[in-house]
């Protein structure tokens, strides 16, 4: 497969510069495949219910052509994935597609372990060590320490802001052993990108180590998140076909959003084939996308603080693959945007589980409440003219094109559950209460013993510890 660069068309590169340079430093653009092809039809018709793992080799295939041959790639897979997706229904037409059971309780596990095994994958020929700089303020880093421990050929420095995280997400990043390390900073979130993006430029460290990062506009991070969506519409498909003889449900899937990683790759889901009619972003107060849909300005702005706080986004940075495969009048026809604040938040969680006995995390929960809405008759009263106030939360004015779907029943939604309630359990105990049950591998963590190494917010004294650690 050949990639492109969203700033400039004529960059032309293979997947695994791709993968190891994670952004293009020239352009500032971001990778994208210049094709997205359609699964075989014989995987797309078919009325019976999809292995999970099957269809992930199916989706990969193509993006490593060349440069993975599919016995590394099936391996690669079994190796990522020893857990999968579950599509739970919780009423006759909602399904909610739990993405949480991997090792971190989030669905940011799906990418990182794919991302990982694909990098130590292209790095396996050289004898020295890839060093990953991620900074953090909370689950990418546990998403990111996790997908690469023990994996070999590659170490993992993870920075967080001392004091500025959850203790539970402390925990996940202060308790790795062995190729991964926590650097715990005196100051902010900003500060510790800032250490990491100087490490990035600084010419003693690159010319005495390989440095990379691993955020979240890495394509190997987008691609793997594709496959959890063709696997659930295509389950979700043959189990309207079984249990409710619905022929061909307008599937439409409702994904919570901050950087937008997870909403782009459902869109390549939905090109390669995925049976997916239509989208809908929602958000919590950072709604620069709903805001960007409904007036046509696109304005980053800084983030707020909510209770769906990995979704605390204010410049997402993967509107910038959105605009280069959409134009604004196809976004508007393609997703119902949703918005929801804090308060919104709290009643969606104690709404979902009084209406369905479901217990939902934050972020799930903005999903939920854009969900209920619309079968509900948000909709309908949007196509009978009634204009929304954007300002207010609440549904985006414009009328996507699979409206109609929804109006006449033929609908049923997905909703991404991205993180265990039990992840936030303060917030779910305040709006239902009563606490989330913990997960083994969440109890485990909380055990262990603190590894955080303490580190002076000085570039002098970090790049020191570089010199003589790595
Ligand atoms: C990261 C994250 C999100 C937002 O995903 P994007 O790809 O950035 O839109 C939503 N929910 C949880 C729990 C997350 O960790």
């Amino acid at each position: 497969m050949i990639y492109t660069d969203t700033r400039d068309s004529s960059v032309k590169v293979d997947f695994k510069t791709a993968v190891l340079n994670g952004m293009n430093s020239k352009t500032g653009g971001l990778y994208i495949p210049v094709e997205f092809p359609r699964l075989d039809e014989s995987i797309l018709k078919s009325n019976s219910e999809p292995s999970f793992r099957s269809v992930a080799l199916e989706m990969a295939k193509p993006y490593c052509k060349g440069e993975i041959p599919d016995d590394d790639l099936d391996a690669i897979i079994q190796d990522a994935y020893p857990f999968i997706s579950k599509l739970n229904q919780i009423d006759p037409i909602t399904y909610i597609l739990e993405l949480f059971h991997g090792p971190t309780c989030a669905f940011k596990d799906f990418g990182a372990r794919f991302m990982a095994r694909v990098m130590s994958y292209f790095n396996r020929e050289n004898s020295d060590n890839l060093h990953i700089l991620v900074a953090t303020s909370g689950d990418t880093g546990s998403a990111v320490g996790s997908a690469f421990h023990n994996v070999p050929g590659i170490d993992v420095t993870i920075l967080y802001p001392e004091g500025k995280i959850s203790p539970l997400q402390e925990k996940q990043l202060s308790t790795f052993t062995g190729n991964v390390r926590a650097l715990k900073v005196k100051g902010t979130f900003d500060d510790c990108q800032k250490l990491v993006k100087t490490a990035f430029v600084d010419e003693d460290l690159r010319s005495k180590f390989r440095l990379s990062s691993a955020n979240s506009i890495n394509i190997s991070r987008l691609l793997p998140q594709g496959f959890y969506y063709m696997y659930a519409s295509l389950l979700a498909k043959a189990k309207s076909y079984i249990s409710n003889k619905l022929e061909d449900p307008a599937i439409i899937v409702t994904v919570p959003s901050g950087n937008f990683g997870n909403l782009t790759s459902g869109l390549i889901a939905q090109k390669m084939g995925a049976p997916i009619t239509g989208f809908v972003a929602a958000t919590n107060s950072n709604r620069t996308i709903p805001d960007w849909i409904a007036t046509g300005k696109y304005e980053a702005r800084p983030s707020v603080e909510t209770y769906a706080n990995a979704m605390d986004v204010g410049a997402p940075s993967n509107y910038e693959r959105i605009a280069a495969m959409y134009s604004l009048e196809e976004v508007r026809k393609l997703f119902a945007s949703y918005w929801l604040d804090n308060d919104g938040i709290i009643e969606s969680i104690k709404d979902c589980h009084t209406k369905t006995g479901y217990i939902i995390d934050p972020h799930g929960a903005v999903a939920w409440k854009a969900w209920d809405d619309i079968r509900s008759g948000c909709l309908e009263k949007l196509m009978g003219g009634l204009k929304g106030d954007y300002t207010k939360p609440g549904l985006t004015a414009n009328v996507p094109d699979w409206a109609k779907e929804v109006v006449n029943k033929n609908a049923v939604g997905i909703i991404l559950e991205t993180a265990d309630p039990a992840k936030f359990g303060a917030t779910v105990k305040q709006a239902i209460g009563k606490d989330p049950i913990i997960p083994d591998r969440l109890q485990k963590v909380m055990q262990l013993p603190d590894k955080a190494i303490p580190m002076e917010n000085n570039y002098e004294t970090f790049k020191q510890w570089l010199m003589e650690n790595l």
